[in-house]
């Protein structure tokens, strides 16, 4: 990766694109039109209707967490997510997704047990995991799937 390109980012915030210099991401880039942290860090409650735009205008890895609030391992699962999600801000976006509140995604990826892990890249399925991990096994499933910096 070239000092000099830029990468697509949405915010987490407002949802706009901003293109990022790929040397500049560890400086904590600010989106163009809300002002807020793009990286914030946060793991981001998507939807059906903003699905399709965040795997294909984020040019780092998607990594999204199918769960539903009913799902005892979901829940279990959200604090190691969220974790990962602040600490590995700058690798990868990290997304939930509600699929009891949003079953057309859900659907359409064919999640049939959650929680399911999945990462993808450039909008394309990468890999999925069906259920929950321990802490060190997620980070070293991701590893395998993520870009070191
Ligand atoms: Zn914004």
């Amino acid at each position: 990766m070239s000092e000099k390109q830029a990468l697509q980012l949405v915010c987490a915030s407002c949802g706009a694109v901003n293109r990022v210099p790929a040397s500049r991401l560890a400086d904590r880039p600010v989106c163009g039109k809300c002002k807020s942290l793009i990286l914030s860090g946060e793991a981001i409650n998507v939807g059906d209707a903003n699905f399709a735009r965040w795997l294909q205008k984020n040019d780092l890895p998607v990594v999204v967490d199918f769960w539903a609030p009913w799902c005892g391992p979901c829940v279990s699962f959200a604090p190691v997510y969220k974790d990962v999600a602040k600490r590995w801000a700058g690798r990868a976006r990290f997304l939930k997704l509600d699929t009891e509140a949003q079953p057309v995604t859900a659907g359409q990826y064919q999640i049939r047990s959650i929680p399911t892990l999945m990462v993808f890249s450039q909008g394309r399925e990468v890999v999925r995991n069906a259920g929950a991990l321990p802490p060190a096994q997620f980070e070293q499933w991701l590893a395998n799937y993520l870009p070191r910096h």
